[in-house]
């Protein structure tokens, strides 16, 4: 059991990408309005006023990226980089805020306390060289690759739930055998970015260490829980990272406006339960990062089921799913075993 520490950037609700857009402050205000609601000890909430220094950002952005961000400070209206990624007057300072509390996240999440970086904007489209799909900078990637950089972690393991493939995150971290990824997406050729198909498991040394699972239509948490046991929970033990970083993604939810997958509320407890018995497992503290998820009616509902296995005392017990897997989450989970033969045990 431990504690969930949400923590949210001050400037996290002023950024913005446009009137109307999904990815919009309405997200952080409705999980606020829930966490100011909760009387479980086990649930705390705080806002970080502070920014990430432009060293830090470098680690994994082009000096070039860094200043297109920068620049976009001081306009009146929206500064847009592509079709539905842009920034506000604010977006540059909150996308430094939500760089320095995913930094904290994985600094400070321990054995007892699980820091839940609940920031805006998300990160994990972002790539070395530009933003994309609603992300300014990649907040997990940097964090991540800070940890081993500065010798906190030797060996880090990224789960990645969000309903679209982390292209930032795993192309940042594609060459670098010490952080490990795993992604669960819709199918590339239906969904945005167009890339996490089952063959690309990294490249150079860091082939065999990131794992893309993409998933069909209505894929469920059935779909979900044979990824985990087939794939994640078998290289992660042998992997035996020091550190779980999450990048949580709610819109893999069945009724998400955006999304084609079929996850129920219960599902993500599913979820939870599985990183819960990783991190149990091996013994290492875990941090959570907030990516997509877009009905915001069901936002604090699916936050909540989510985390309920972290700060509640069960014992380890299998997740209790009534769905079916799918025959092509079977066959794609069975191809990404052969194809990862060479660097697993599976
Ligand atoms: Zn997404």
């Amino acid at each position: 059991m431990v504690k969930i520490k949400f923590i949210s950037n001050s400037l996290s609700k002023k950024h913005s990408c446009g009137m109307f857009h999904p990815e919009s402050a309405q997200r952080i205000e409705v999980i606020e309005e829930w966490l100011h609601s909760q009387k479980d000890d086990q649930i705390s909430y705080d806002i970080l006023d502070q920014s990430a220094s432009k060293d830090d950002i470098l680690v994994t952005h082009s000096s070039d990226h860094y200043r297109l961000i920068e620049r976009s400070q001081g306009q009146t209206g929206y500064f847009y980089f592509d079709g539905d990624t842009a920034a506000n007057n604010y977006t540059f300072e909150a996308a430094c805020q939500a760089v320095a509390v995913g930094k904290k996240a994985i600094w400070e999440s321990d054995s007892n306390t699980s820091i839940f970086a609940l920031v805006r904007p998300p990160g994990h489209h972002a790539t070395r060289t530009s933003p994309g799909g609603f992300c300014i900078f990649n907040n997990i990637a940097i964090a991540t690759e800070l940890a081993l950089v500065q010798k906190k972690f030797q060996r880090i393991a990224i789960i990645d739930f969000d309903q679209h493939f982390g292209n930032g995150t795993a192309y940042i971290h594609e060459e670098n055998p010490n952080i490990l990824y795993f992604s669960t997406h819709a199918d590339p050729r239906v969904s945005y970015p167009g890339c996490g198909f089952v063959e690309e498991i990294g490249e150079g040394e860091g082939r065999g260490y990131n794992v893309p699972v993409p998933l069909g239509y209505r894929a469920s948490e059935a779909d979900l829980q044979v990824a985990f046991e087939e794939l994640i929970q078998p290289i992660i033990y042998q992997f035996k990272p020091e550190f779980l970083a999450i990048s949580a993604g709610f819109d893999a939810y069945e009724r998400d406006p955006i999304g084609i997958l079929g996850v129920t509320v219960d599902g993500f407890s599913v979820i939870g339960k599985y990183i819960k018995q990783i991190a149990s497992e091996l013994e290492i503290p875990f941090a959570h990062f907030l990516e997509g998820g877009y009905n915001i009616h069901s936002l604090p509902t699916l936050v909540s089921s989510y985390i309920t296995p972290f700060i509640q005392d069960q014992e380890k017990t299998s997740p209790n799913i009534s769905l079916e897997p799918s025959g092509q989450t079977i066959a794609t989970v069975n191809q990404s075993k052969k194809l990862l033969d060479d660097f697993w045990q599976l």
